[in-house]
């Protein structure tokens, strides 16, 4: 499927919007090596469409691991459930972080399964968060 180019505009709507976090793992855009998405959160292969409503910003590596899927199993029970949505779901209620704020951890089966798919917790992350902790630009501070 050949990747959309959105408008300048709509970008920066959706960057803004996302107070320019990854809307997955919360990495901040300014302090992550990947390259930001604009990712459907639906994918047009399910039907999503370029609505603002099912769009998020995601990091490269949360958006690459997610590719097409909406649904994955929650580690903890093997259930397959929903992934987190960002527009429709609250982040603070799926997810947390753990004491040292290096690690994000799931609330409910949809927090953990989409911490799973996504690897949101990729040596990648747990070390920038260390760094991000050391500079005072953690996310969750
Ligand atoms: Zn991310």
């Amino acid at each position: 499927m050949p990747r959309r180019k959105f408008a300048l505009s709509k970008r920066l709507f959706i960057a803004a919007r996302a107070d320019f976090l990854c809307e997955y793992c919360h990495t901040p855009e300014d302090f992550s090596p990947d390259l930001f998405n604009i990712e459907h959160v639906i994918p047009l292969l399910h039907d999503g469409t370029d609505e603002d409503g099912n769009l998020a910003y995601a990091c490269g590596g949360c958006n690459g691991n997610k590719h097409g899927h909406v649904a994955w199993d929650d580690p903890q029970t093997g259930v397959h459930t929903s992934l987190f949505h960002p527009r429709n779901d609250n982040w603070q209620e799926h997810f947390s972080w753990n004491e040292d704020l290096t690690l994000l951890l799931g609330s409910t089966p949809k927090g953990r399964a989409t911490i799973d798919l996504l690897e949101m917790n990729r040596l990648g992350l747990v070390n920038l968060r260390k760094a991000l902790l050391a500079y005072g630009a953690h996310p969750g501070k």
